[in-house]
């Protein structure tokens, strides 16, 4: 499940390979869980956590490609898709 692909453009560590699509799917499921839950009395501040968790795990999808530094604890972003 786990590959290592390639190294942390900022500390030269092995990176490890979530599966993106499982990334998204998480994602995008939490998501609507909050969405659900924003407007209800009492659990928005959850529902508000809930989507800042599936922010952070859509951004590790696209931004991060899924790629996990264990020394950094966070995902490098991608410079390709800066430009
Ligand atoms: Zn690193």
């Amino acid at each position: 499940m786990v590959l290592v692909t390639n190294m942390c453009p900022a500390c030269g560590h092995e990176l490890t390979q979530k599966p993106r699509s499982r990334l998204t799917f998480a994602g995008l499921a939490l998501l609507v869980a909050a969405a659900f839950l924003i407007f209800r009395p009492y659990v928005w501040l959850i529902a508000i956590l809930m989507a800042a968790i599936a922010i952070y795990l859509l951004m590790w999808s696209i931004l991060g490609k899924g790629k996990w530094c264990r020394r950094c604890k966070k995902f490098p972003v991608s410079k390709s898709l800066a430009g």
